[in-house]
């Protein structure tokens, strides 16, 4: 089959969540299963050509790209995923990817993503790359479903062409002026247009399928609670929508090869796990005491990641329970803040790195005992997974990926991974944490339960085949269903 992969963010090129993991490792195991993928994504100024290998499209020369009544001129980066078969071009255009961050809040925002979208398809032509599938990424790609049907509907190229539309996290739509739908070449009433246009929402309306990324969003999506304003429109399109949990890089993300730490374990010895504590107490600056529980985070500070549930009583926690925390994030200023506050006055329990660091993240998967991740929603979450293959055994709100992945080990004896709850209050999570505290303590049990997260498989090899049918039923299909 034939590919086009279009995304704002690809590991190792771009990264800003975990969008950019998914945009390379499903690609990367469709290629592996022997199909044939080009791969699309803005040239932003963060990005090293010359590092990561990438030579001019010299055959494709400077490409204008008709937005509305404007041309754009576009050079092609061409070069490939890490030791993958999967083609990437990088899109480069100074004006719109020299911003000095992947995301703004400028005036031009979605122009500078329908350019991305116009590009992809310039390319294909220029290449007579016909693809069976385009399989866009959240609002940044998603007009390519009615681009598909409507803007480059005359080219004989994209005929049989189909379209797949992933979301990735349903918060964020691409809300535009209405002018914007002539830009990419679209007509007014495609999506409703009132005052406003929604990029998301036109893509949900026209793309042939739709995935999201874990089977319990794909639920939870569709009520009011979740479904940010579109669980109606998503209810209309139900019969073409699915959840497929993401696989996770089990290359990159492996606690027995880790480039980024000093030492390593696995399933069958997992000492290594505590000279990995240690390691990570000293980076971090905390007293290393191998009996007390070290509760690790990783994540955007955002709303969705329910930090507001542990902020009432973390204090309070921290001086009456052994518990110490290493945190690594960035975001909302004044999630940011408190947990200064809270590293400054408990310096010798909580740690915090504040911005963003790669080979911290797997340090702290690899050096904690636990791995927290109260999300209000969580479309399917990354880090849970990484968790449990690095033996940091989750405590997560049970909502979306993370309802998928994780088995609270009260409610299915013999067979839990970790600690999950309900309902989002505070003195909910409060408990369920020193539920967590206590079994610590238990330690042939903990090992059992910690060994059983580190056996379950999160590799592509499943998800990556049921993309495969679900592009296989869209083709066979004349129209959307
Ligand atoms: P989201 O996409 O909502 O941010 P996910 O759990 O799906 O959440 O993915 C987050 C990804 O980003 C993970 O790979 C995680 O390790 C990484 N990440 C998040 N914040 C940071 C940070 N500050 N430093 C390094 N990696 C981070």
């Amino acid at each position: 089959m034939k590919i086009c992969f279009a995304s704002s963010e690809c590991t190792p090129f771009v990264k800003t969540g975990g969008l950019a993991d998914v945009s390379s490792s499903l690609p990367d195991a469709l290629a592996r299963l022997g199909h044939d993928i080009k791969l699309f994504l803005p040239l932003y100024d963060s990005i090293s050509v010359l590092d990561h290998g990438f030579v001019k499209a010299a055959d494709l020369g400077c490409i204008p790209v008709q937005m509305g009544n404007e041309s754009v001129p576009i050079d092609v980066w061409y070069g490939h995923l890490p030791e993958s078969a999967v083609e990437v071009y990088l899109i480069d255009c100074p004006r719109f990817y020299n911003r000095g961050t992947v995301y703004t809040n400028d005036p031009d925002e979605a122009d500078r993503f329908i350019l991305l979208q116009h590009a992809a398809f310039h390319i294909m032509q220029r290449y007579a790359f016909s693809p069976d599938i385009i399989h866009a990424n959240d609002w940044q790609t998603a007009l390519m479903p009615a681009m598909l049907k409507y803007t480059y509907a005359w080219d004989m190229l994209f005929a049989r062409t189909r379209s797949f539309l992933s979301i990735h996290n349903l918060a964020y739509q691409g809300l535009t002026d209405s002018s914007r739908a002539a830009k990419a070449g679209l007509p007014g009433d495609v999506a409703g247009l009132g005052d406003s246009f929604s990029l998301l929402k036109t893509g949900l309306m026209t793309a042939d399928r739709i995935g999201t990324v874990s089977p319990t969003y794909a639920n939870e999506i569709l009520t009011a609670a979740f479904g940010e304003g579109l669980e109606d429109v998503l209810q209309d399109r139900s019969k073409a929508l699915t959840g497929i949990l993401n696989g996770i890089d089990t290359t990159a993300w492996n606690p027995a090869t880790d480039l980024y730490l000093r030492h390593h374990f696995d399933l069958d010895d997992v000492s290594g796990k505590n000279l990995c504590k240690q390691d990570l107490c000293i980076e971090m600056n905390l007293p290393f005491k191998p009996e007390t529980p070290l509760i690790g985070i990783v994540s955007r500070f955002a709303a969705q990641k329910g930090f507001d549930l542990l902020m009432p009583f973390l204090s309070d926690l921290l001086k009456h329970s052994g518990v110490q925390f290493v945190v690594l994030g960035s975001g909302d200023d004044h999630i940011e803040s408190f947990f200064e506050q809270i590293s400054v006055q408990f310096s010798d329990r909580f740690a915090l790195y504040r911005g963003y660091n790669e080979g911290l993240a797997h340090r702290i998967e690899a050096g904690s005992d636990m791995f927290l991740m109260p999300s209000h929603y969580e479309p399917c979450g990354l880090n849970q997974m990484y968790s449990l293959r690095y033996g940091s055994v989750p405590i997560v709100r049970k909502t979306g990926g993370l309802a998928d992945t994780v088995v609270d080990v009260d409610e299915v004896p013999g067979q839990g991974t970790g600690f999950t709850f309900l309902e989002p209050r505070p003195h909910v999570l409060r408990e369920t944490i020193e539920r967590a505290l206590e079994k610590f303590s238990h330690k042939k049990a903990w090992l059992k339960m910690q060994r059983r997260g580190m056996k379950a498989d999160f590799s592509w090899k499943i998800s990556a085949k049921r993309y495969v049918d679900i592009y296989e039923s869209a083709l066979l299909s004349t129209c959307q269903t």
